[in-house]
């Protein structure tokens, strides 16, 4: 069973998505850590963008996705963290719209997940990566209550990291996500929408398990 989250930065996919494959004893798919990766190979390479598509089919990238983490690699560097890192957060949107980079992540997405139960959470899922998942949902909140979870969120590795830094790189990152030409942030057609704005994050979570009961009931 596939389960895919899409949403806007900061709207509480991962936090959400980890807890709900937790109660469902899914594995949990951090799409957006893999963009991270690549994008932590692009800086490698001074951001040369043909010098690293040169290289993008022999990257050294491995994901180890666990129900509560995901950790990423470079060869035998754990780089969980430095795909953190605001560097990495600037320039993650201009790599993620690239078509080479988003056929590789497609293809690594869908081996990762093959016929397992995972909950996967990202941008382009419902539309893209899986059509015929067996549940989409679309997480969104309006601006303030995602910058400020994320600043929330950054601030533990990122110190001197301000607001006003967070909801620019937000509502950035959100222009190029949602108005690149391949694979835009968009709600898929059939997913049920939940606006975590006024939500607590048990409530988000209880929301979701409700959906999944039901559907579990109805496919039995
Ligand atoms: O989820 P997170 O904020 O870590 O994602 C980082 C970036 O990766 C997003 O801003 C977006 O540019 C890209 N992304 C994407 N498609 C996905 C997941 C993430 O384009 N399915």
């Amino acid at each position: 069973m596939i389960i895919v989250i899409d949403g806007p930065a900061g709207a509480g996919k991962s936090t959400t998505a980890k807890e709900v494959a937790r109660q469902s004893g899914f594995d949990y798919v951090d799409s957006g850590a893999i963009y991270r990766g690549f994008t932590y190979l692009y800086l490698a390479c001074g951001c040369d963008h043909s010098g690293f598509l040169k290289k993008l089919h022999e990257h050294d990238l491995q994901f180890d996705f666990h129900i509560t983490e995901a950790r990423v690699f470079s060869g035998d560097k754990e780089i969980t963290r430095e795909i953190r890192s605001r560097e990495v957060s600037n320039h993650v949107s201009e790599v993620a719209a690239m078509p080479e980079v988003r056929n590789v992540v497609c293809d690594i997405l869908r081996n990762i997940s093959g016929n397992k139960n995972a909950v996967l959470e990202g941008r382009d899922l419902g539309t893209v990566v899986f059509p015929d998942a067996d549940m989409k949902f679309f997480l969104t909140a309006d601006t303030d209550a995602r910058a400020k979870r994320r600043y929330e969120e950054q601030i533990r590795t990122e110190s001197g990291i301000s607001l006003d830094e967070v909801v620019e790189n937000l509502n950035k990152r959100d222009h190029i996500d949602s108005t690149r030409a391949i694979a835009p942030l968009k709600k898929a057609d059939d997913a049920v929408v939940i606006d975590s704005t006024a939500m607590t994050f048990e409530e988000q979570v209880a929301r979701i398990m409700q959906y999944i009961r039901n559907y579990r009931t109805a496919n039995k």
